[in-house]
């Protein structure tokens, strides 16, 4: 009998029976079969510590015989209280206060909200929309889909139902890019604050890598300009740091690589290790103060039930701990060298005919095709291979567990370079 479980970005129609797993341990999960495969994208890249992870399956064990879980309408608790206080140590300067939820998603939801109501209460209250970019990502609800890719982002079905928002185009200088190239972007966004700064609330991007849209990579002079931009059109900085945040791009937060603080930053994913669904929308002085009155209009209405979980709160402190005093910035480091040499400073593979490009930042590598027929069949190549790859439209990419060996991550990039190189030609 089929399982009544219903896939995410399924072709029901065509998809085969989804393998089992029973368990997993470092950067390897287990199949019902016994088969062990070794995980190049950490289950959408939040797994960071891989699977297995005794300190932390041990702090949810502790936590459990605590408290499994409480609202946090009117009431606090321990985790909660002192995860923020982390989470305000080791975010860019400026970002100190820390707004609970459930998953990435609905941290944005919180962030445009919060940046909408802020406008309202600074006395802007025509500032009503959204500036986003293409190729963005920001999640699958409603209000998330809305600020995504309009063309790419997989929810054009759903024009009508979403509120429109402005969108400047996705920048195009590379991560190392001069200034002049910069520029030529800067100027893009600048084009559409100078038309509709009335009526935006604030722009939202992921800094550096944008990451479900396609992996497009930009350069840290994009995010102190932008930064300047907002401030000249008063308008916010939202960081959708879900994908970026814990060390994705080589250091802790992608805002690290400019000396950027966004006005709201939002947290997911990493956060609590993958190992429970949590996130953190933080925002700074100036965002929270103007909810401080006596109108009825400032009291922030929004309040997930399971918000500030002490099970997610206990297993993000671990996951913390863990990443700093087990020097996880130096393993990334080895990791970002050894994907530049395998991939990036590969001659057969950029200059294999299906191959538009190959990127890499921090622990991520990405090898774009120019169509996603190249890639048809990836996944199971690599299976048969004892690796886990699922590729994004026509972008073939790793964002590995952060513990993953030199030896692992070079059976990732061999099994990458392999579908090209070694497929006689088929591709
Ligand atoms: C995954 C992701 C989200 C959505 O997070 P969910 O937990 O899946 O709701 C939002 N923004 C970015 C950048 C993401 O990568």
């Amino acid at each position: 009998m089929t399982s009544p479980v219903w896939h995410p970005y399924a072709d029901l129609k065509h998809q085969s029976p989804a393998p089992k797993v029973v368990g997993g341990d470092g950067a390897h999960f287990v199949l019902e079969s016994g088969e062990r495969l070794l995980d190049a994208t950490c289950s959408w890249w939040c797994m960071i510590h891989g699977y297995g992870n005794p300190r932390l399956v041990a702090a949810i064990r502790e936590q459990a015989g605590e408290l499994c879980h409480v609202m946090l309408g009117g009431l606090t608790h321990e985790p909660a209280d002192r995860l923020a206080r982390e989470l305000v140590r080791i975010t860019p300067t400026g970002l100190d206060h820390v707004f609970y939820s459930d998953s990435g998603s609905v941290g944005m939801e919180v962030a445009m909200k919060m940046a909408l109501q802020y406008q309202v209460l600074t006395g802007n209250p025509g500032k009503r929309r959204m500036l986003s970019l293409m190729k963005a990502y920001h999640g699958d609800t409603t209000g998330c889909m809305a600020v995504c890719d309009p063309e790419e982002g997989m929810h054009g079905l759903f024009t009508g139902l979403l509120p429109r928002h402005y969108f400047a185009p996705a920048p195009t200088a590379p991560y190392d890019a001069t200034p002049e190239q910069v520029e030529h972007d800067l100027s893009a966004l600048r084009e559409v604050l100078e038309r509709h700064h009335d009526e935006i609330a604030a722009l939202l991007m992921e800094p550096l890598l944008q990451a479900a849209g396609g992996l497009n990579m930009t350069s840290p002079d994009y995010l102190r300009g932008a930064r300047a931009l907002c401030d000249e059109f008063g308008v916010l900085l939202i960081f959708d740091e879900v994908a970026t945040g814990f060390g994705r791009t080589g250091k802790l937060f992608a805002a690290d690589h400019a000396d950027v603080t966004p006005d709201i930053m939002v947290l997911s994913k990493g956060l609590t290790g993958g190992y429970l669904g949590h996130a953190a929308t933080l925002a700074t002085n100036r965002v929270h103060d103007a909810f401080i009155g006596d109108s009825e209009h400032h009291a922030f209405m929004h309040g997930p039930t399971f918000m500030g979980n002490p099970l997610a709160c206990r297993v993000a402190l671990e996951s913390l701990r863990v990443f700093e005093e087990e020097d996880y910035l130096g393993k990334i480091t080895t990791l970002n060298q050894l994907l530049r040499r395998e991939l990036l400073e590969d001659p057969a593979l950029n200059a294999h005919p299906a191959v538009a490009d190959v990127r890499v930042l921090g622990a991520t590598a990405v090898i774009e095709t120019h169509s996603a027929e190249a890639l048809k069949g990836v996944a199971g190549f690599a299976r048969e291979r004892g690796v886990w790859l699922r590729p994004i439209g026509r972008w073939l990419y790793t964002m590995p567990a952060y513990i993953t060996s030199e030896t692992e991550m070079v059976q990732v990039t061999d099994v990458m370079k392999a579908w090209f190189l070694e497929s006689s030609g088929q591709h």
